[in-house]
């Protein structure tokens, strides 16, 4: 069973280290977390797992890494510094914060229960905005990226003129954004800072519906592919009247949270908008010449963008688990083997020193090609419940008789089953086990 509790996860990443509330020794910042030895690690293999699919694995996209730091032409054009707002109300008599969106009923306060105490509603910008310059107070602004498509717009022509590719065919990037977010919360789902995995696929215009069909599927499936129960997602095209600016058909892939249905990423439609408002902006022409039709167009986009982190959240929620194993019971993590942390944890059976070498270089052999956990401390029940508490799915353990067989043991977290494999045979079996 899944976690039915944000909190199990919640403690469970702070136990373990995979993500602790930041500034803690100073008391805190409020929904800010930094991801300890365990969640850096997930959190890589999730962004790596997107670029694999999305990049690797395809010969129609390509991956860019710009600059976070924007002037506010970007913005002027892209339409943020008018429209990236969210309607803000307080609350008079109790003095707190609300998006009038989120609000269940508009007139009442679910903080304190007042009716029609709220001011009138605000449009309040996301993005957080700085100065660049020496001088204090007479620097030029600069804004934080809110989203990191912006960065795929303003290099379309770089991307055209340096690669090979011709519509269809994509700009990918992945990297931190910030959104000044009213209500932050529910653990990592929404941050002022989070990470951002963002796809734009540019295609001619003719093929735009197609192509967004395309990219829903593909996407939902990303999702199941990394073991993500079918039912535990849905996509929900959004209604038209919910439709931002730049859309003509966007639909959420959502995840069931503890609290319901909660957005994991969303796929725009977002026809040939963003390259005509940089073109208009910059002067610059931002379209396509096809040889073959001998036709200039400006391509429309369809734009997968899913956030890391809240990813993150969804996945460990999912691979959440309970049972009893011998009489015991045990909390384990059933992460594909691509999100978890460790692929391996190297486990002599004791501390004493006649197994260290070989539980060494059992050790140095496989950390050459994954992350591998070594650990010698502890009883090996509670080693193995550890791991299978971090989502190590597969645990190798050096014996005494190793020194005379020449061989290990490997167990399985989800089965906790186990096998006596050859020393000489074991990364052979450990691939084919892992799917590498
Ligand atoms: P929401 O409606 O939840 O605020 P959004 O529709 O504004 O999200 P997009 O602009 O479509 O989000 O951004 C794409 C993805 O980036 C989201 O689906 C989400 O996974 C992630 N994301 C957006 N804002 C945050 C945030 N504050 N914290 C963490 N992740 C976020």
């Amino acid at each position: 069973m899944p976690a039915s509790d944000l909190e199990q996860i919640v403690n469970l990443a702070k136990r373990r280290g995979f993500a602790y509330p930041s500034a803690e020794i100073y008391g805190g910042f409020r929904s800010s977390y930094d991801y300890g030895p365990l969640g850096s690690l997930m959190l890589r293999n999730v962004k790596d797992a997107w670029v694999r699919a999305m990049v690797q694995q395809r010969d129609d996209v390509v991956l860019i890494d710009a600059s976070i730091i924007s002037p506010p032409a970007i913005w002027e054009a892209s339409g943020h510094l008018a429209n990236f707002t969210d309607p803000l109300v307080d609350c008079t008599k109790c003095k707190q914060r609300f998006r009038e969106d989120q609000l269940d009923d508009p007139t009442l306060c679910p903080n304190c229960g007042s009716r029609d105490s709220f001011t009138a509603s605000r449009a309040f910008n996301l993005m957080f905005k700085t100065q660049a310059g020496v001088v204090e107070g007479a620097g030029t602004d600069v804004y934080l990226r809110p989203e990191t498509a912006q960065g795929m717009f303003i290099n379309f022509m770089n991307v055209l003129q340096t690669t090979r590719k011709k519509p269809p065919f994509g700009i990918a990037q992945v990297g931190k954004s910030f959104r000044n977010e009213i209500t932050p919360g529910n653990f990592i789902f929404r941050t002022r800072e989070f990470e951002q995995m963002e796809m734009e696929f540019f295609v001619p215009p003719a093929d735009g519906q197609q192509w967004y069909e395309y990219w829903c599927n593909a996407r939902l499936e990303w999702y199941v592919n990394l073991g993500m129960p079918r039912e535990m997602l849905r996509l929900r095209p959004h209604d038209p009247d919910e439709l931002a600016h730049y859309s003509v058909g966007t639909s959420d892939v959502e995840f069931l949270f503890p609290w319901g249905w909660g957005e994991l990423e969303g796929i725009a439609q977002r026809t040939d908008y963003d390259l005509k408002q940089h073109a208009e902006h910059s002067g610059q022409k931002l379209d396509y010449f096809d040889q073959a039709t001998n036709e200039r167009y400006v391509p429309f986009v369809i734009e997968p963008a899913a956030g890391a982190n809240r990813t993150m959240a969804a996945f460990m929620l999912a691979a959440y688990d309970e049972d009893v194993i011998n009489g015991e019971p045990r909390t384990v993590l059933r992460l594909h083997q691509r999100l978890a942390p460790y692929k391996v944890a190297v486990l002599p059976l004791s501390k004493k020193d006649a197994l260290t070498p070989t539980a060494k270089a059992i050790f140095e052999t496989l950390s050459d090609r994954y992350m591998v956990d070594y650990d010698e401390t502890q009883a090996i029940g509670r080693r193995y419940r550890r791991q299978d508490e971090i989502g190590t799915p597969l645990c190798v353990t050096v014996d005494f008789d190793t020194l005379e067989d020449k061989a290990v043991t490997i167990r399985e977290r989800d089965t906790t089953e186990q096998v006596r494999v050859p020393i000489a045979d074991l990364l052979t079996e450990l691939n084919s086990r892992l799917g590498f």
